[in-house]
């Protein structure tokens, strides 16, 4: 009799909480919308600072506010905060730039609406994100197997439709080229030859150049004949790898 009622009591209890689990706003439902919430707010933040660091482009603007940039980077590197302004790493020893340097260098090149652009090192695939937010069509290369398979999976995930292709960026991608718009986030020592020559005319290229110690930001427009350079400001990006295109 005793073990019939303790029997009935479990099944009430298991009844119960699967009724509860019905229940529209239950408590996981509502921890992942505070974690969100709270994200949005950490989001807010760093577009003030920003803001404040002189990015002044309301669609950059607008883009880095609505890129989930918690969604991009792989899960055990979180704990140092997706929106701090610093730069985080991303395994595989690459790291991700640090939020005002994506703005920056997406300002400068200002992709419009349905423009084709070229990324060179997609890592965890946050600024092709931010360029697909913007309307661009954008192609990237991933030299490291693991990253170009992490950000094909975030960039899906997070609804972005950008073509990423696991490759050695020195030797673009001329299938898809001219680029009207070509953003290197890893910096080689000397200008890559190939990737000039796949810039359409009119076109804007912008990259880290030379060795680890000594970096600079360079902007590069292709007009006709000519190539127009300007040295913009010292930055510090990991190398750009040299090596045998990985699927020849
Ligand atoms: N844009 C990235 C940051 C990438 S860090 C983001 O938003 O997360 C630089 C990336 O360049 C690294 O992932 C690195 O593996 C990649 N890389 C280095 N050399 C490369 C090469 N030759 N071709 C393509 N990618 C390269």
């Amino acid at each position: 009799m005793k073990s019939k009622n303790l029997a009935l009591t479990l099944f009430s209890i298991a009844l119960l909480l699967f009724a509860a689990s019905l229940l529209p706003g239950s408590c996981a439902g509502q921890i992942i919308t505070l974690e969100e919430t709270a994200m949005d707010e950490a989001r807010e933040t760093m577009v003030r600072v920003l803001i404040d660091y002189g990015v002044r482009d309301e669609k950059v603007l607008n883009a880095m506010r609505k890129v989930k940039r918690h969604n991009f980077l792989p899960p055990n590197y979180l704990s140092r905060g997706a929106y701090g302004d610093h730069p985080l790493p991303i395994g595989h020893g690459q790291t991700i730039s640090q939020p005002y340097i994506v703005a920056y260098m997406t300002e400068k090149i200002a992709p419009k609406q349905g423009e084709k652009v070229l990324e060179i090192g997609t890592g965890s695939g946050y600024q092709a994100a931010v360029l697909a937010e913007l309307g661009a069509d954008v192609y990237s290369i991933e030299i490291v197997p693991e990253l170009a398979s992490h950000s094909i999976a975030a960039l899906a995930k997070e609804g972005y439709k950008c073509t990423v292709k696991w490759g050695d960026g020195y030797q673009g991608w001329p299938e898809h080229a001219p680029f009207s718009v070509i953003i290197v986030t890893c910096a080689p020592e000397e200008l890559p030859e190939k990737l000039v020559e796949q810039l359409a005319d009119g076109g804007r290229m912008i990259l880290p150049l030379g060795a680890s110690n000594n970096q600079r930001l360079i902007i590069l427009r292709k007009q006709g004949m000519s190539i127009v350079t300007e040295n913009d400001l010292p930055v510090r990006f990991v190398p750009m790898i040299k090596g045998e295109d990985p699927t020849q």
